[in-house]
Protein backbone atom coordinates (compact mmCIF):
# COMPACT_ATOMS: atom_id res chain seq x y z
CA UNK A 1 0.00 0.00 0.00
CA UNK A 2 1.15 3.81 -1.07
CA UNK A 3 1.28 5.66 2.35
CA UNK A 4 -0.20 9.25 2.14
CA UNK A 5 2.79 10.62 1.25
CA UNK A 6 3.93 8.71 -1.73
CA UNK A 7 -0.07 8.75 -3.09
CA UNK A 8 -0.29 12.50 -3.13
CA UNK A 9 3.00 13.11 -4.10
CA UNK A 10 1.61 11.05 -7.24
CA UNK A 11 -1.37 13.40 -7.86
CA UNK A 12 0.88 16.00 -8.08
CA UNK A 13 3.12 14.35 -10.51
CA UNK A 14 0.18 13.71 -12.35
CA UNK A 15 -0.99 17.32 -12.22
CA UNK A 16 2.51 19.10 -13.11
CA UNK A 17 2.97 16.45 -16.26
CA UNK A 18 -0.63 17.28 -17.67
CA UNK A 19 0.47 21.48 -17.17
CA UNK A 20 3.64 20.53 -18.65
CA UNK A 21 2.47 18.30 -21.91
CA UNK A 22 -0.91 20.94 -22.39
CA UNK A 23 1.55 23.52 -22.16
CA UNK A 24 -0.54 25.71 -19.58
CA UNK A 25 0.90 28.21 -17.38
CA UNK A 26 1.80 26.45 -13.62
CA UNK A 27 0.23 28.64 -11.60
CA UNK A 28 -2.11 27.61 -8.48
CA UNK A 29 -5.47 27.74 -10.06
CA UNK A 30 -4.38 25.26 -12.94
CA UNK A 31 -2.25 23.25 -10.49
CA UNK A 32 -5.59 22.49 -8.49
CA UNK A 33 -7.69 21.41 -11.32
CA UNK A 34 -5.04 19.11 -12.54
CA UNK A 35 -4.61 17.79 -8.95
CA UNK A 36 -8.19 17.08 -8.34
CA UNK A 37 -8.79 15.66 -11.49
CA UNK A 38 -5.65 13.27 -11.23
CA UNK A 39 -7.42 12.62 -7.76
CA UNK A 40 -10.65 11.62 -9.77
CA UNK A 41 -12.76 12.78 -6.55
CA UNK A 42 -14.53 15.15 -8.50
CA UNK A 43 -16.26 12.88 -11.41
CA UNK A 44 -17.85 15.97 -13.29
CA UNK A 45 -15.09 18.11 -13.49
CA UNK A 46 -13.07 14.91 -15.14
CA UNK A 47 -16.43 14.87 -16.80
CA UNK A 48 -16.16 18.16 -18.78
CA UNK A 49 -12.12 17.88 -18.78
CA UNK A 50 -12.53 14.47 -20.83
CA UNK A 51 -14.75 16.45 -23.11
CA UNK A 52 -13.66 19.67 -23.92
CA UNK A 53 -10.17 17.52 -24.27
CA UNK A 54 -11.85 15.18 -27.00
CA UNK A 55 -13.89 18.26 -28.42
CA UNK A 56 -11.31 20.62 -29.13
CA UNK A 57 -7.87 19.09 -28.47
CA UNK A 58 -6.97 21.67 -25.49
CA UNK A 59 -8.42 23.69 -22.72
CA UNK A 60 -8.19 27.00 -23.47
CA UNK A 61 -7.90 30.01 -20.35
CA UNK A 62 -11.80 30.74 -20.30
CA UNK A 63 -12.36 26.71 -20.43
CA UNK A 64 -9.69 26.53 -16.97
CA UNK A 65 -11.30 29.86 -15.27
CA UNK A 66 -14.68 28.54 -16.21
CA UNK A 67 -13.90 25.04 -15.03
CA UNK A 68 -12.30 26.13 -12.12
CA UNK A 69 -14.91 28.70 -11.16
CA UNK A 70 -17.58 26.04 -11.35
CA UNK A 71 -16.15 23.06 -9.95
CA UNK A 72 -13.64 24.16 -7.38
CA UNK A 73 -14.15 28.05 -6.92
CA UNK A 74 -14.78 28.75 -3.17
CA UNK A 75 -16.61 31.56 -3.82
CA UNK A 76 -20.28 31.57 -2.76
CA UNK A 77 -23.20 30.54 -4.63
CA UNK A 78 -24.91 33.46 -5.22
CA UNK A 79 -21.67 35.27 -6.32
CA UNK A 80 -20.93 32.22 -9.14
CA UNK A 81 -24.68 32.33 -10.16
CA UNK A 82 -24.41 36.09 -10.54
CA UNK A 83 -21.58 35.69 -12.87
CA UNK A 84 -22.54 33.02 -14.79
CA UNK A 85 -25.76 35.13 -14.89
CA UNK A 86 -23.74 37.68 -16.33
CA UNK A 87 -21.94 35.53 -18.68
CA UNK A 88 -25.41 34.71 -20.10
CA UNK A 89 -26.87 38.63 -20.73
CA UNK A 90 -23.27 39.54 -22.24
CA UNK A 91 -24.18 36.37 -24.91
CA UNK A 92 -27.90 37.27 -25.79
CA UNK A 93 -26.24 40.71 -25.91
CA UNK A 94 -23.99 40.07 -28.77
CA UNK A 95 -26.26 37.67 -30.42
CA UNK A 96 -29.01 39.98 -30.56
CA UNK A 97 -26.26 42.88 -32.01
CA UNK A 98 -25.13 40.32 -34.05
CA UNK A 99 -28.87 39.48 -35.67
CA UNK A 100 -29.50 43.30 -35.90
CA UNK A 101 -26.48 43.58 -38.11
CA UNK A 102 -27.43 40.84 -40.25
CA UNK A 103 -31.04 42.43 -40.68
CA UNK A 104 -29.34 45.49 -41.51
CA UNK A 105 -27.30 43.70 -44.42
CA UNK A 106 -30.41 41.74 -45.60
CA UNK A 107 -32.03 45.28 -46.20
CA UNK A 108 -28.99 46.92 -48.08
CA UNK A 109 -29.22 43.77 -50.10
CA UNK A 110 -32.88 43.82 -50.79
CA UNK A 111 -32.44 47.89 -51.36
CA UNK A 112 -29.39 46.80 -53.99
CA UNK A 113 -31.66 44.25 -55.86
CA UNK A 114 -34.61 46.39 -56.35
CA UNK A 115 -32.35 49.15 -57.28
CA UNK A 116 -30.67 46.50 -59.88
CA UNK A 117 -33.72 45.65 -61.14
CA UNK A 118 -34.45 49.59 -62.21
CA UNK A 119 -31.16 50.10 -63.57
CA UNK A 120 -31.56 46.85 -65.64
CA UNK A 121 -34.77 47.86 -67.13
CA UNK A 122 -33.14 51.06 -68.25
CA UNK A 123 -29.83 49.80 -69.81
CA UNK A 124 -29.96 50.26 -73.33
CA UNK A 125 -26.08 47.87 -74.11
CA UNK A 126 -24.44 45.23 -72.96
CA UNK A 127 -21.40 46.67 -71.17
CA UNK A 128 -24.33 48.50 -68.68
CA UNK A 129 -26.17 45.12 -68.45
CA UNK A 130 -22.75 43.50 -67.52
CA UNK A 131 -21.87 46.20 -65.02
CA UNK A 132 -25.28 45.70 -62.98
CA UNK A 133 -24.90 42.20 -63.02
CA UNK A 134 -21.14 42.65 -61.64
CA UNK A 135 -22.30 44.54 -58.83
CA UNK A 136 -25.57 42.22 -57.97
CA UNK A 137 -22.71 39.41 -58.21
CA UNK A 138 -20.43 41.49 -55.59
CA UNK A 139 -23.54 42.32 -53.22
CA UNK A 140 -24.10 38.30 -53.28
CA UNK A 141 -21.06 37.34 -52.31
CA UNK A 142 -21.23 40.24 -49.28
CA UNK A 143 -24.04 38.40 -48.05
CA UNK A 144 -22.85 35.17 -48.61
CA UNK A 145 -20.00 35.84 -46.30
CA UNK A 146 -22.19 37.97 -43.85
CA UNK A 147 -24.54 34.90 -43.62
CA UNK A 148 -21.80 32.65 -43.30
CA UNK A 149 -19.92 34.43 -40.25
CA UNK A 150 -23.06 34.52 -38.87
CA UNK A 151 -23.91 31.05 -38.87
CA UNK A 152 -20.28 30.48 -37.14
CA UNK A 153 -21.02 33.25 -34.78
CA UNK A 154 -24.32 31.55 -33.38
CA UNK A 155 -22.51 27.85 -33.80
CA UNK A 156 -19.80 29.57 -31.00
CA UNK A 157 -22.85 31.09 -29.34
CA UNK A 158 -24.85 27.87 -28.91
CA UNK A 159 -21.67 25.87 -27.52
CA UNK A 160 -21.20 28.37 -25.08
CA UNK A 161 -24.67 28.87 -23.86
CA UNK A 162 -24.19 24.96 -23.32
CA UNK A 163 -21.44 25.52 -21.25
CA UNK A 164 -22.80 27.90 -19.16
CA UNK A 165 -26.26 25.86 -18.78
CA UNK A 166 -23.43 23.35 -17.52
CA UNK A 167 -22.40 25.75 -15.11
CA UNK A 168 -26.06 26.89 -13.73
CA UNK A 169 -26.51 22.92 -13.41
CA UNK A 170 -23.46 22.22 -11.42
CA UNK A 171 -23.46 25.12 -8.88
CA UNK A 172 -27.37 23.90 -8.07
CA UNK A 173 -26.52 20.62 -7.60
CA UNK A 174 -23.78 21.98 -5.17
CA UNK A 175 -26.13 23.85 -3.23
CA UNK A 176 -28.18 20.72 -2.58
CA UNK A 177 -25.60 18.68 -1.56
CA UNK A 178 -23.85 18.27 1.53
CA UNK A 179 -20.18 18.32 1.21
CA UNK A 180 -19.06 16.16 3.99
CA UNK A 181 -20.85 13.39 2.91
CA UNK A 182 -22.00 13.78 -0.74
CA UNK A 183 -25.54 13.33 0.27
CA UNK A 184 -28.38 15.64 -0.26
CA UNK A 185 -28.70 18.35 2.44
CA UNK A 186 -31.73 19.49 4.36
CA UNK A 187 -32.90 21.77 1.46
CA UNK A 188 -32.83 18.94 -1.08
CA UNK A 189 -34.76 16.69 1.46
CA UNK A 190 -37.02 19.25 2.48
CA UNK A 191 -37.89 19.86 -1.29
CA UNK A 192 -37.59 16.26 -2.43
CA UNK A 193 -40.28 15.32 0.56
CA UNK A 194 -42.53 17.36 -0.44
CA UNK A 195 -42.60 16.48 -3.94
CA UNK A 196 -43.14 12.90 -3.08
CA UNK A 197 -45.89 13.93 -0.58
CA UNK A 198 -47.68 15.31 -3.09
CA UNK A 199 -47.17 12.50 -5.64
CA UNK A 200 -47.95 9.72 -3.22
CA UNK A 201 -51.44 11.67 -2.39
CA UNK A 202 -52.27 12.32 -6.18
CA UNK A 203 -51.40 8.68 -7.20
CA UNK A 204 -52.64 6.83 -4.36
CA UNK A 205 -49.13 4.78 -3.67
CA UNK A 206 -48.01 3.94 -0.62
CA UNK A 207 -44.94 6.28 1.06
CA UNK A 208 -42.41 5.68 4.21
CA UNK A 209 -39.71 8.13 6.15
CA UNK A 210 -36.97 6.95 7.68
CA UNK A 211 -34.88 9.46 10.18
CA UNK A 212 -31.79 7.52 11.90
CA UNK A 213 -29.22 9.08 14.19
CA UNK A 214 -25.90 8.25 15.07
CA UNK A 215 -26.03 6.85 18.75
CA UNK A 216 -24.08 8.39 21.82
CA UNK A 217 -22.03 10.27 18.78
CA UNK A 218 -21.06 13.09 21.15
CA UNK A 219 -18.74 10.51 23.32
CA UNK A 220 -16.84 9.33 20.12
CA UNK A 221 -16.21 12.94 18.93
CA UNK A 222 -15.38 13.67 22.59
CA UNK A 223 -12.92 10.35 22.55
CA UNK A 224 -11.45 10.36 19.17
CA UNK A 225 -12.16 14.17 17.92
CA UNK A 226 -14.36 16.26 15.75
CA UNK A 227 -12.12 15.23 12.49
CA UNK A 228 -12.36 11.51 13.28
CA UNK A 229 -15.94 12.23 13.97
CA UNK A 230 -16.17 13.67 10.33
CA UNK A 231 -14.73 10.94 8.64
CA UNK A 232 -17.23 8.42 10.93
CA UNK A 233 -20.13 10.61 8.87
CA UNK A 234 -18.70 9.97 5.74
CA UNK A 235 -18.87 6.42 5.94
CA UNK A 236 -22.17 6.30 7.40
CA UNK A 237 -23.15 8.23 4.84
CA UNK A 238 -21.65 5.73 2.25
CA UNK A 239 -23.27 2.80 4.04
CA UNK A 240 -26.72 5.01 3.57
CA UNK A 241 -25.94 5.26 -0.41
CA UNK A 242 -25.00 1.67 -1.28
CA UNK A 243 -28.24 0.04 1.17
CA UNK A 244 -30.33 2.52 -1.09
CA UNK A 245 -31.17 2.23 -4.65
CA UNK A 246 -33.18 3.59 -7.64
CA UNK A 247 -36.03 6.06 -6.42
CA UNK A 248 -35.35 6.48 -3.10
CA UNK A 249 -34.00 9.82 -1.54
CA UNK A 250 -30.74 10.19 0.94
CA UNK A 251 -30.34 13.41 3.03
CA UNK A 252 -28.28 14.53 5.94
CA UNK A 253 -30.84 16.12 7.82
CA UNK A 254 -28.84 17.42 10.48
CA UNK A 255 -25.31 17.31 12.31
CA UNK A 256 -25.34 13.28 12.62
CA UNK A 257 -29.07 12.78 11.69
CA UNK A 258 -30.20 11.51 8.07
CA UNK A 259 -33.34 10.51 6.37
CA UNK A 260 -34.14 8.68 3.62
CA UNK A 261 -37.66 8.54 1.52
CA UNK A 262 -39.07 5.67 -0.01
CA UNK A 263 -41.66 6.55 -2.52
CA UNK A 264 -44.02 3.50 -3.29
CA UNK A 265 -43.00 1.59 -0.04
CA UNK A 266 -44.83 0.50 2.42
CA UNK A 267 -44.28 0.42 6.44
CA UNK A 268 -43.32 -3.61 6.56
CA UNK A 269 -40.67 -3.31 3.15
CA UNK A 270 -39.73 0.24 4.61
CA UNK A 271 -38.54 -1.65 8.12
CA UNK A 272 -36.59 -3.99 5.95
CA UNK A 273 -34.70 -1.54 4.71
CA UNK A 274 -34.10 0.33 7.58
CA UNK A 275 -33.07 -2.32 9.40
CA UNK A 276 -30.36 -3.45 6.64
CA UNK A 277 -29.08 0.26 6.94
CA UNK A 278 -28.57 -0.43 10.65
CA UNK A 279 -26.60 -3.59 10.72
CA UNK A 280 -24.52 -1.96 7.44
CA UNK A 281 -23.21 0.25 9.97
CA UNK A 282 -23.04 -1.57 12.57
CA UNK A 283 -21.03 -4.19 10.69
CA UNK A 284 -18.47 -1.50 9.90
CA UNK A 285 -14.92 -2.05 12.14
CA UNK A 286 -13.72 1.79 12.30
CA UNK A 287 -10.06 2.43 11.84
CA UNK A 288 -8.08 5.59 12.27
CA UNK A 289 -6.50 5.87 8.66
CA UNK A 290 -3.49 8.10 9.88
CA UNK A 291 -2.92 5.44 12.86
CA UNK A 292 -4.52 2.06 12.37
CA UNK A 293 -5.72 2.42 15.59
CA UNK A 294 -9.31 0.29 16.22
CA UNK A 295 -12.15 2.88 17.16
CA UNK A 296 -14.48 -0.10 17.35
CA UNK A 297 -18.30 0.41 15.72
CA UNK A 298 -20.90 3.09 15.98
CA UNK A 299 -24.71 2.07 15.65
CA UNK A 300 -27.51 4.16 14.34
CA UNK A 301 -31.12 4.13 16.27
CA UNK A 302 -34.00 4.28 13.49
CA UNK A 303 -37.41 6.03 13.19
CA UNK A 304 -39.57 4.76 10.50
CA UNK A 305 -43.77 6.49 9.23
CA UNK A 306 -46.06 5.86 6.68
CA UNK A 307 -47.69 8.45 4.63
CA UNK A 308 -51.68 8.30 5.91
CA UNK A 309 -54.93 10.45 5.10
CA UNK A 310 -54.74 13.57 6.21
CA UNK A 311 -51.02 14.22 6.61
CA UNK A 312 -48.66 16.32 5.10
CA UNK A 313 -44.50 16.67 5.27
CA UNK A 314 -44.52 17.86 8.77
CA UNK A 315 -46.69 15.23 10.25
CA UNK A 316 -44.83 12.44 9.07
CA UNK A 317 -41.37 13.55 10.41
CA UNK A 318 -43.04 14.10 13.46
CA UNK A 319 -44.13 10.85 13.79
CA UNK A 320 -40.63 9.26 12.44
CA UNK A 321 -38.95 11.51 14.97
CA UNK A 322 -40.73 10.43 17.33
CA UNK A 323 -39.96 6.82 16.45
CA UNK A 324 -36.33 7.48 16.48
CA UNK A 325 -37.19 8.70 19.84
CA UNK A 326 -38.36 5.61 20.93
CA UNK A 327 -35.66 3.66 19.80
CA UNK A 328 -33.22 5.84 21.91
CA UNK A 329 -35.33 5.07 24.91
CA UNK A 330 -35.52 1.70 23.94
CA UNK A 331 -31.84 1.22 24.35
CA UNK A 332 -30.17 2.36 20.93
CA UNK A 333 -28.93 0.58 17.91
CA UNK A 334 -32.89 -0.86 16.82
CA UNK A 335 -35.39 0.41 14.48
CA UNK A 336 -39.14 1.48 15.44
CA UNK A 337 -41.75 2.22 13.40
CA UNK A 338 -44.96 3.77 14.35
CA UNK A 339 -46.86 0.17 14.53
CA UNK A 340 -44.66 -0.96 17.71
CA UNK A 341 -45.38 -0.83 20.77
CA UNK A 342 -42.87 0.90 22.11
CA UNK A 343 -43.78 4.23 19.64
CA UNK A 344 -47.85 4.03 20.95
CA UNK A 345 -45.95 4.05 24.69
CA UNK A 346 -44.15 7.11 23.67
CA UNK A 347 -46.62 9.03 22.39
CA UNK A 348 -49.77 7.60 24.77
CA UNK A 349 -51.27 10.46 26.30
CA UNK A 350 -50.54 12.81 23.49
CA UNK A 351 -52.74 11.47 21.12
CA UNK A 352 -56.49 12.34 21.14
P1 LIG B 1 -27.79 9.87 21.17
O1 LIG B 1 -27.46 8.45 21.17
O2 LIG B 1 -28.85 10.21 22.15
O3 LIG B 1 -28.11 10.39 19.83
O4 LIG B 1 -26.48 10.61 21.69
P2 LIG B 1 -25.58 11.63 20.87
O5 LIG B 1 -24.38 11.90 21.69
O6 LIG B 1 -25.36 11.11 19.52
O7 LIG B 1 -26.59 12.83 20.69
P3 LIG B 1 -26.50 14.37 20.89
O8 LIG B 1 -27.61 14.99 20.13
O9 LIG B 1 -26.40 14.68 22.34
O10 LIG B 1 -25.15 14.81 20.20
C1 LIG B 1 -24.96 14.81 18.84
C2 LIG B 1 -23.50 15.04 18.64
O11 LIG B 1 -23.16 14.86 17.30
C3 LIG B 1 -23.06 16.45 18.93
C4 LIG B 1 -21.82 16.60 18.13
O12 LIG B 1 -20.71 16.24 18.93
C5 LIG B 1 -21.99 15.55 17.06
N1 LIG B 1 -22.05 16.16 15.74
C6 LIG B 1 -23.09 16.82 15.18
N2 LIG B 1 -22.74 17.26 13.94
C7 LIG B 1 -21.48 16.87 13.70
C8 LIG B 1 -20.56 17.02 12.63
O13 LIG B 1 -20.85 17.62 11.59
N3 LIG B 1 -19.33 16.46 12.78
C9 LIG B 1 -18.98 15.80 13.91
N4 LIG B 1 -17.78 15.28 13.98
N5 LIG B 1 -19.81 15.65 14.93
C10 LIG B 1 -21.04 16.16 14.86
MG1 LIG C 1 -28.77 13.96 17.18
MG1 LIG D 1 -26.96 10.97 18.19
Amino acid sequence: MLDEHERTLAFAELALGQIRSLRQTAIPRNYEIWYVYATGYNSQLNQVINETLTRNGKLTEADLEQIYETYLSHLKTTDRIDKVGARVIGEIDDVVQLIGDALGMSAAFNASLSGATERLSKAVDRDQVMKVVDSLVKTTHEMRDTTKALEERLVLSKTEINNLQQSLEAIRAESLTDPLTGLGNRKYFDHSLETAVADAISTGEPLSLMMFDIDHFKSFNDSYGHLTGDQVLRLVGMSLKQSIKGQDITARYGGEEFAVVLPNTALRQALTVADHIRRAVMSKELKKKSTGEILGRVTISVGVSMLKPGDDMDSLIDRADACLYAAKRGGRNRVVCEADPEYVAETRGQVA
